[in-house]
């Protein structure tokens, strides 16, 4: 989080009123409330009526999905690199869902999208997010949209990777939602939003007293929201440091090519967002390689979480092709405004160690071939 963030959230703390009441308390919080959506809403070149504050991307996603329904919507599109809360909430609906594919360089197939939309004529729902989490990939939104449009389909657009490092602007892109999430833009966890359509019909998730014009019930999370305002203008108007992450980023990715020469950076060949950086050892496992690198102090994920002590692949690689030897081994790292040189440098004393330690020599072996494979 960013200090200035920290501040303000502190500063609205201090606020007692409920943005509901009608005393000057309440309508002290309503204001903080007020000036945040109007903050989230320029940098998502939305309008501030169509921004409903959630407690995060994950709800903002689902309600996209929930409402689908309640604008007609018959069937779910679904990409094969979407998040969690995006294919875990269309797999729990009531709609037929179908699948988007990608290339191997880890862009949407937009004629597979074509295909699909010419093949039902039923209503559906496009879901394809504009940025991958793992790879950073950026996804053809704008053409998923005109593509739709044509077949009376609507799109929803999980934008919360890119929000804040790409522009983006919810009134021209023409998709009936996108969803963001604070903590992606050095606000604070647990806050984020669904920006909706003018025409598009929101089913409430949690219903209560109308709050958010009757799309979300509940009190506002009123330092959470300040916050998220707060993080959002400091974009608008300092800008995102995305060309100085993009050199670190490219700084980072040479020296680990001529450290380690099998890496495989993964969506390389792609348009990618300027601060993240994929990329696979082939059989140095994910899990291992980052508790190494956490006790070294340098905190990277691993492209896929295990779950329930099972170790998973990661279903973007897989989605991209990618052999299981890289898929399960992938790892992401992400930089972000406060990240340095000398972040840098912590990572490279550490990795020699890892990769040693999994017993991969640093240089061409079996992994050349490997990185022949997957076509880099
Ligand atoms: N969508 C994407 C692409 C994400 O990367 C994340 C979080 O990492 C989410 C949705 C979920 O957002 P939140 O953590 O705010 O629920």
């Amino acid at each position: 989080m960013k200090p200035i963030v920290r501040d303000a959230i502190y500063e609205a703390m201090r606020v007692s009123g409920n943005p509901s009441s009608v005393h000057r308390a309440g309508r002290l919080a309503r204001r903080l409330v007020e000036t945040a959506r109007g903050r989230v809403a320029a940098l998502a070149g939305a309008k501030p009526q169509s921004i409903v504050f959630t407690a995060g991307g994950t709800e903002a996603n689902n309600l996209a999905i929930y409402s689908a329904a309640a604008n007609g919507v018959e069937r779910l599109i679904v990409s094969t690199i979407e998040h969690a809360s995006v294919s875990a909430a269309a797999e729990v609906s009531a709609l037929d869902v179908s699948e988007l594919p990608v290339s191997q360089a880890g862009v949407a197939d937009l004629n597979a999208l074509e295909a699909n939309l010419a093949g039902d004529s039923r209503r559906a729902l496009v879901l394809l997010m504009s940025a991958n989490n793992e790879t950073g990939v950026i996804q053809p939104i704008k053409a998923a949209v005109a593509l739709a449009k044509q077949f009376n389909a609507l799109v929803h657009v999980d934008a919360v990777q890119s929000f804040g490092k790409e522009p983006i602007s919810f009134e021209s892109l023409g998709a009936a939602s996108i969803a963001l999430s604070s903590h992606k833009i050095a606000g604070p966890t647990g806050v984020g939003a669904l920006v909706v359509g003018d025409s598009i019909i929101i089913r409430p998730l949690i219903n209560g007293g109308g709050q958010e014009l009757g799309r979300r019930g509940g009190t506002q999370n009123v330092p959470g929201i300040v916050g998220f305002g707060v993080a959002a203008d400091a974009i608008s108007k300092s800008g995102n440091q995305m060309a100085e992450l993009e050199a670190l980023r490219d700084h980072f990715e040479s020296q680990l090519r001529a450290q380690t020469p099998s890496v495989v950076v993964l969506g390389a060949d792609a348009p990618r967002l300027r601060n993240t950086s994929c990329f696979a050892v082939a059989d140095l496992r994910a899990e291992t390689a980052v508790m190494a690198l956490d006790l070294a102090g340098v905190c990277v994920s691993a492209g896929a979480a295990c779950s329930s002590g099972k170790v998973a692949t990661s279903h973007v690689a897989e989605a991209m092709g990618l052999p299981e030897a890289i898929a399960g081994s992938s790892i992401r790292m992400s930089l972000g405004w406060a990240s340095s040189h000398e972040d840098i440098d912590r990572f490279f004393e550490a990795w020699p160690k890892v990769v040693k330690r999994a017993g991969h020599a640093s240089d061409e072996g079996s992994n050349g071939a490997m990185r022949a494979r997957v076509g880099e």
